[in-house]
């Protein structure tokens, strides 16, 4: 198995291939296609699925191209769902937490509200795509429609007992170095909205 992060967009996003014995995962593609056709090709990739980390469009801006480029599935929490505008023919609807087999990866779906309702991150092998639940050294914002500051501070605690060596994929290059990735120890011990989160979720709530 392996992991390529494409940075897409202006913002910018991050889109992730996860890589296992030729067959591919696609994490929130969107924006750059060709790029993320590019890897495919390069690496000989056949997608399998398209997995949504929530419904913002800058995390699916031209996904519907995609879908219908590889005629995939489109897996997006049902509360989500209707914000994304993804093309009703290739979603795969789901509701609260799963537990999928995909590209021969055992994927499980963990629900986290907070940022929006249906905000879901994506566990296998020690790996977790946090989509804009949590950056490194932060997290996502609480401000937005369908944002819940109390449900994020669960969806932190979630994460919080992950195991710590756990690397962290989000959905924007927002660390410090630039980069999108850390692991579940390093934010439960550095990270201020995370300590927070899990030590004082009054005062969590209202630095939010
Ligand atoms: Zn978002």
């Amino acid at each position: 198995m392996k992991v390529y992060t494409i940075v897409v967009g202006k913002l910018p996003n991050c889109t992730y291939v996860i890589e296992n014995d030729g067959a591919a995962i696609l994490i929130d593609p969107a924006w750059d296609l060709e790029k993320i056709y590019e890897i495919l090709e390069t690496q000989k990739l056949t997608p399998k699925a398209a997995l949504f980390t929530h419904g913002h469009y800058d995390h699916l801006t031209n996904a519907s191209k995609l879908l219908e480029h590889f005629n995939i599935p489109a897996y997006i929490e049902q509360a989500d769902e209707e914000m994304s505008g993804l093309p009703v023919k290739y979603l795969k609807t789901f509701k609260g937490d799963q537990e999928k087999e995909i590209a021969g990866l055992k994927i499980k779906f963990l629900h986290t509200p907070g940022h929006s309702p249906g905000s879901t991150c994506y566990y296998t092998e020690g790996l977790l795509f946090s989509g804009d639940t949590l950056f490194p050294g932060a997290v996502g914002r609480t401000d937005l429609p369908g944002s819940d500051n109390a449900q994020m501070q669960r969806s932190l605690e979630r994460l919080s007992k992950l195991p710590p060596d756990t690397i962290v994929y989000s959905g924007h290059p927002y660390g410090s170095d630039g980069g999108a990735a850390t692991t579940i120890g390093k934010e439960v011990k550095t990270n201020p909205f995370m300590r927070l989160a899990l030590e004082d979720p009054k005062a969590f709530d209202e630095m939010l």
